[in-house]
């Protein structure tokens, strides 16, 4: 794949379209938090039929698994579409409100998508299938306040076995949609009195409302605004047996490793999304802003920023249209290149949005100028998802252990 398709062009247009009606005449509501994205995301959702889509695809996977049949393929899985069709909202979205993509990914990608990998079919029905609708607002927690990039290791919230039931306690913080979601994802270990760093992980689905579980309202941030990010405190919430999600062959720690995977290829089409926009905007500033009697486009200094924003624009785009291939040739990438992925279009994003800020001077320190938020916004892309640091020594150790 070296450039979208026709069809590929129509749906953008469209999607585009839709984008200029609906989220940009919100823009400052959702960024000031007074709009939750969800009921734009629903619209989304209905205008072009893929909450319906999902809906179908989730009945004929559900089917095949109960006949016995293979679950089917990631491309499948993202609502009947084509790879494209999955990429193009997320890169146009991002173009406007990468917040909007995050609150989107997290309760599609990651809350339904655990539940789709290690549900029972009957916990699949009643959680997974209204977040892929959109009904329900997901969320999934494993952050901590004492274990970020250390997740596993350091993570303090438990499960106690009482009778049929388990007991649960902790707190997560920097939650996506934490603050507004009707389904929870819960990280927590299993507590039989031995060292904490060798209890098993065990993943359990809460709901809104359940006694004992709280919800913060959403923290204050640098960027993102769109995509809200809370707490979560849990003291001695009751989860019965039908709410812990199989821990599958490799255990719940291998299938947050595989949730890292599809996040970490998401975040660089979220990443081509703000380049875009960014080069977009700084080149038709450079042909507008005159100084000296001349644009400023005429300047080496500021054809360099130009230069650079397409060289980091054609090296994203390369890896998300790699991606799309290997997603239609059924291939996951592995750990290591879903990082080395997210950490070159993560950083290619946050330099391309900060220089976007340089060239439009003082222009681009105000909000008007729209730069600015994609800026903060990008930085994001290099915190969470596993930070910078932590996609090196994900590629270093795959690497040096072949
Ligand atoms: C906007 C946003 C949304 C988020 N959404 C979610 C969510 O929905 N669910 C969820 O569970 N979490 C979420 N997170 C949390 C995110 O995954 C963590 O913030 C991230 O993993 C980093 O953890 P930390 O913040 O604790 O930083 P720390 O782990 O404390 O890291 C501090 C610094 O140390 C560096 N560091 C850590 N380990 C190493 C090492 N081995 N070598 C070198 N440097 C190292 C880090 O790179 C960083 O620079 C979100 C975060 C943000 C900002």
């Amino acid at each position: 794949m070296i450039e979208w398709s026709e069809e590929d062009l129509m749906i953008r247009d469209a999607v585009r379209g839709w984008i200029d009606a609906e989220v940009r005449p919100n823009l400052d509501a959702l960024e000031s938090g007074e709009l939750p994205p969800y009921d734009l995301l629903r619209s989304l959702y209905k205008t072009f039929g893929m909450d319906e889509m999902a809906r179908s695809s989730f009945q004929s996977r559900l089917a095949k698994e109960r006949e016995g049949g293979a679950a089917g393929s990631d491309g499948e899985r993202a609502g009947g579409g084509s790879a494209a069709m999955s990429m193009i909202p997320v890169i146009e979205l991002c173009k406007v409100a990468p917040g909007l993509v995050s609150a989107m990914g997290v309760g599609l990608g990651l809350a339904a998508g655990t539940i789709m990998k290690r549900g029972t079919p009957e916990q699949k029905e009643r959680w997974a299938l209204p977040l892929l609708t959109m009904e329900k607002v997901g969320a999934w927690a494993i952050t901590e306040p004492n274990s970020g990039s250390d997740a596993f290791g350091g993570m303090q919230a438990t499960a106690r076995k009482d009778g049929d039931e388990y007991v649960l306690n902790g707190s997560k913080t920097f939650i996506t949609n934490g603050p507004y979601a009707d389904t929870i994802v819960f990280y927590c270990k299993l507590d039989q009195g031995e060292d904490p760093r060798n209890r098993e992980i065990l993943t359990f689905v809460l709901d809104r409302g359940m006694p004992g579980l709280e919800q913060s309202k959403p923290l204050r941030k640098m960027g993102l605004h769109s995509s809200p990010t809370g707490e979560l405190f849990l003291n001695d919430v009751r989860a019965g047996a039908d709410r812990l999600l199989s821990s599958g062959a490799q255990g719940g720690k291998e299938s947050a490793r595989q949730n890292f995977v599809t996040e970490r290829a998401g975040v660089a089409a979220m990443a081509l999304g703000v380049i875009e926009e960014c080069l977009k905007l700084s080149v038709e500033y450079a042909k507008t802003r005159e100084l000296w009697g001349q644009r400023i486009g005429d300047f080496q200094l500021i054809q360099l920023k130009l230069a650079k924003m397409e060289v980091a624009r054609l090296n994203v785009q390369n890896l998300v249209f790699r991606h799309i291939e290997m997603q239609r040739a059924g291939r996951t990438p592995t750990l290591a290149e879903a990082s080395a992925m997210k950490l070159y279009a993560a950083q290619a994003a946050s330099e391309v949005a900060q220089e976007a800020v340089q060239l439009f001077g003082g222009n681009g320190y105000m909000s008007e100028y729209r730069v600015e938020q994609l800026a903060r916004d990008a930085k994001s892309f290099q915190i969470y998802a596993g930070t910078d640091e932590i996609q090196i020594t994900h590629i270093a150790r795959d690497l040096l252990s072949r």
